[in-house]
């Protein structure tokens, strides 16, 4: 198998420009990667599956990546699987896994919500936020250029981890903000 093939299969991500790979959000330096792929031709033993048990690991600690991850940790189980380079016990562990790593982060967002939102609505109601940001963005609302019903918004909403800072505001009218909902969408 080669190397290409065996990221494939393995689903890495690949970054062209850093020369870096990414399983969910966890990544590996080339160094690493031919050294899981050497130990893979000459044991057979695809060390990825250790990855799945860390990316579980980053869940127990930080249950608000979970929504990023899940999907593509999906995505490479079935891919795996297909391919055959992950036996049929590890798979059913491994979904298992994501099964506990979706009620943690339900009972995360249960726990969370509210007073998230109440820090973030503080937080944007300060009256120099208010101004510094609607000056910054020139009144206008950075999706349609309405200048009317300003609202300020969450780029990374604060339901999945968004922090109340400068960086992460943006003007938007509130019918436009209404529609971004909690998305994740930076219009500047
Ligand atoms: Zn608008």
């Amino acid at each position: 198998m080669r190397l290409d093939e065996f990221l494939k299969t393995s689903n890495y991500y690949v970054c062209e420009n850093t020369k870096h790979y990414f399983i969910g959000n966890f990544d590996v330096n080339y160094i690493e990667i031919n050294k899981l792929y050497n130990h893979f031709l000459n044991t057979g033993e695809n060390l990825i599956n250790n990855y799945v048990k860390l990316i579980h690991l980053q869940w127990e600690e930080n249950p608000f990546i979970f929504e990023e991850q899940k999907h593509f940790l999906d995505y490479s189980l079935e891919m795996m699987r297909k391919l055959s380079v992950m036996n049929v016990d590890f798979y059913i562990e491994c979904r298992f896994l994501i099964k506990k790593g979706y009620d943690n982060y339900n009972n995360w967002i249960l726990k969370n919500s509210g007073k998230k939102r109440r820090d973030a609505q503080n937080f944007i109601s300060r009256k120099k936020i208010r101004e510094f940001i609607f000056k910054r963005d020139n009144y206008r609302c950075l999706c349609c250029d309405s200048n009317k019903k300003l609202s300020i918004d969450h780029i990374i909403p604060v339901n999945k981890n968004g922090k109340n800072k400068i960086s992460n505001l943006q003007t938007l009218c509130k019918s436009c903000n209404s529609k971004k909902s909690d998305k994740y969408k930076d219009y500047r």
